[in-house]
């Protein structure tokens, strides 16, 4: 089904194959540590937008540079969204993606949010889709090994008042990535007191580029102060615990319980936040979405009664929390590097994107 795009454009995605793709022993060797986010596969998909035509010109082509006036304003005034989802190689071959359509449904609210043409969702998955297709063998053959998509959209154009642009560029790369991190067991946490990420009203729920260059000197500040990753408090208490850079974190209790910050409109609705969710209630654990401040954490940490902590999204997957530390010191978490639940969850989530197991959920396609 091509949806919109048929009506728009009168045809399909129009398939323009790379005239130079990578030889495919060159691939190979690239595949075999990709690391993440440096390996990037022979095709792109771009679909155009101008306030007279609408969408227009869907493509899959050859990866290439964009041609920017310098004017537009995505690069004074930061108009762009982007999503990121995998595509997992199938143990029968062929490839399934994960949830596509939760990440279709969260680029429509980044652009609302953005004063950004939503583009109609059937567009996206039909972009994602056709891309995998012509860009499979990039897929890595490893235990840990995708295709990591990242759909994008861009204000193009010329002209520099302050207003949303009428042109735009929507487009998906690809990336062949291994695992995010590489060799650590556990994560350590830095808790930032000088920076916060969003505030009710902003745009912390939304999947936007500035969010992410608002919040690079924090991640910055943790890796001076030795720790993997960042974790932001809420913008006004400075007290609760929001998510990570890049993460949404889960807390688990002696009593078998699990927390989670609720999504009360400065944190992302990730999809891997949302399908973890979805699997302890059906392991019959009881799971919270509320509040939990720093300080009850640290508490919690050192009388026991929290035993794991755990970092997840598409890029993480789930990665367990091994510590966390702040300008007032620190904390360790649980006795052990990865929590039985952590892991426990962790294989019921993987086996369903790489096909492993069955997927009652219909979240593979
Ligand atoms: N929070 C932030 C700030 C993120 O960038 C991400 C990654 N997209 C997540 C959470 C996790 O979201 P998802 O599970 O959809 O990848």
């Amino acid at each position: 089904m091509i949806g919109e795009i048929d009506e728009v454009n009168g045809k399909s995605l129009v398939f323009e194959p790379a005239a130079k793709p990578v030889p495919a022993d060159e691939r190979a060797r690239l595949l075999v540590d990709p690391g993440f986010g440096r390996v990037f596969t022979d095709h792109m998909a771009i679909i155009e937008y101008d306030d007279q035509k609408g969408w227009h010109d869907a493509r899959i082509t050859a990866r290439q540079s964009f041609e920017m006036d310098p004017a537009s304003p995505v690069l004074h005034y930061a108009q762009e969204i982007f999503e990121g989802m995998k595509a997992y190689r199938r143990p029968k071959g062929g490839a399934a993606l994960f949830r596509p359509d939760a990440n279709a449904r969260r680029f429509v609210q980044s652009a609302i949010r953005l004063a950004m043409p939503p583009l109609p969702e059937e567009m996206f998955l039909e972009s994602i889709r056709e891309l995998v297709r012509a860009d499979r063998e990039w897929i890595p053959d490893t235990e840990d090994g995708s295709l990591y998509l990242r759909p994008f959209m861009i204000a193009s154009g010329s002209f520099l008042g302050m207003r949303s642009s009428t042109q735009f560029i929507y487009a998906v790369i690809a990336s062949s990535v291994g695992s995010y991190f590489k060799d650590a067991p556990s994560l350590s946490l830095w808790v930032t007191r000088d920076y916060v990420r969003a505030v009710r009203g902003g745009t912390g729920e939304a999947k936007c580029g500035g969010n992410y260059a608002g919040s690079l000197i924090a991640q910055a500040e943790a890796i001076r102060n030795g720790c993997d990753q960042v974790v932001f408090l809420d913008a006004i208490e400075h007290k609760w615990v929001e998510e990570l850079g890049g993460m949404n974190v889960f807390f688990v209790f002696d009593d078998g319980s699990m927390q989670t910050p609720p999504l009360d409109g400065t944190i992302l609705h990730g999809v891997t936040r949302d399908s973890l969710l979805r699997l302890a209630r059906d392991m019959g654990l009881t799971v919270r979405e509320e509040l939990y401040s720093v300080d009850q954490w640290k508490a919690d940490a050192e009388s026991g009664r929290l035993t794991e902590s755990f970092a997840c999204g598409t890029a993480a997957v789930v990665t367990p929390i091994g510590s966390v530390k702040g300008v007032d010191g620190g904390f360790t978490i649980g006795g052990q590097s990865s929590g039985p639940l952590t892991m426990r969850l962790r294989s019921a989530l993987v086996d369903i994107q790489r096909g492993d197991a069955p997927d009652p959920y219909g979240w593979t396609e």
